[in-house]
């Protein structure tokens, strides 16, 4: 019902547009309250190490506890809080979320447990500087700065977000390169400098078993960041063959539904307590 209003005039709301700017709306609306409410949770998922099977790494995936929805994953409302900005306070939480949970761990199971926390390119802006919250934080918490580390996109690694990261890094908090090749410039990012690992995105790791090609692919990744001093996580490893093929290639670690999707802290802590490939 494109037609309104009478004469010729076409009016550009139509009831989709109207919808999902209503939708839109609803989302704003109930970001804001789920921050205010702290409806957020956390899921952590396994990075296993390929030579001895074992869980000293977790990452932290954010979900949204919907009144109504349900449990919502990132992809339903992580783009809007990026766009809005609001990114900037979930993050903060998760953040603080994923810290007091690494320190649990570390009491419980042991200083080698590190958790790892997605960041946003929004959350690294000049001005918003949450690299002297989160340092605080940790040394409230009595937390080493080696027990956190970031994970950024390729998007990230420009200008500002640099300082940022590389102060952090300098505290002694690691820094991880996600969806490594999906990027633009991938390989020069990898030169850069400041950073300790590089996650493969999940796109070429589903592709080693059919294509010679992709796992070549992985094979010079992994040798690059060799090189560099760059130690390698595979993402998204859900079969046993993509498992086998990645540690014939020498790659370090693993991450995928093979061993364990994003689960509650206790069960992770389950797995870490477990060797899981032995
Ligand atoms: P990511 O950082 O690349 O996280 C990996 C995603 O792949 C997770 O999706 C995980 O559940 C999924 N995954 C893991 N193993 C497998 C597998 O074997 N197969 C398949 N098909 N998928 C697998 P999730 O939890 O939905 O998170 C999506 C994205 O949302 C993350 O991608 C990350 O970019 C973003 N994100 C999550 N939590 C946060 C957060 O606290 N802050 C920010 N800024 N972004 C976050
Ligand atoms: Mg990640
Ligand atoms: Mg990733
Ligand atoms: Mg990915």
């Amino acid at each position: 019902n494109a037609r309104r209003g009478g004469g010729n005039r076409y009016c550009y709301y139509t009831p989709e547009l109207q919808a999902s700017a209503q939708s839109r709306q609803a989302l704003a609306a109930g970001l804001r309250e789920a921050i205010e409410k702290e409806q957020f949770e956390m899921m952590y998922q396994p990075i296993v190490s390929l030579a001895t099977g074992e869980v000293h790494k977790a990452e932290a995936l954010l979900r949204w506890r919907h009144p109504t929805r349900g449990l919502l994953e990132p992809a339903e409302f992580i783009p809007y809080a990026e766009a809005s900005g609001m990114i900037v306070r979930i993050g903060d939480w998760a953040f603080r979320q994923a810290a007091r949970q690494a320190g649990e761990w570390r009491e419980r199971i042991g200083d080698g447990m590190q958790v790892t926390v997605n960041a946003s390119s929004a959350q690294l802006r000049p001005g918003i500087e949450p690299s002297r919250g989160w340092l605080g934080f940790m040394r409230e918490l009595g937390l080493a700065p080696e027990a956190m580390a970031i994970e950024v996109k390729e998007s990230a690694l420009q200008q500002d977000a640099n300082e940022r990261l590389r102060q952090l890094r300098e505290e002694g908090m690691q820094l991880l390169l996600d969806d490594f090749g999906t990027g633009l410039s991938s390989l020069s990012k990898l030169t850069a400098g400041g950073l300790d690992y590089v996650k493969i995105d999940r796109t070429f790791v589903s592709r080693v078993e059919e294509e010679g090609s992709e796992l070549a692919l992985c094979e010079a990744i992994i040798a690059a960041a060799h090189r560099l001093g760059l130690k390698v996580v595979a993402e998204g490893v859900e079969t046993r063959v993509q498992c086998a093929l990645l540690t014939d290639a020498g790659c370090d670690y693993a991450q995928g539904y093979l061993f364990s999707p994003p689960v509650p802290a206790p069960e992770l802590e389950e797995l870490a307590r477990a060797r899981m490939l032995h």
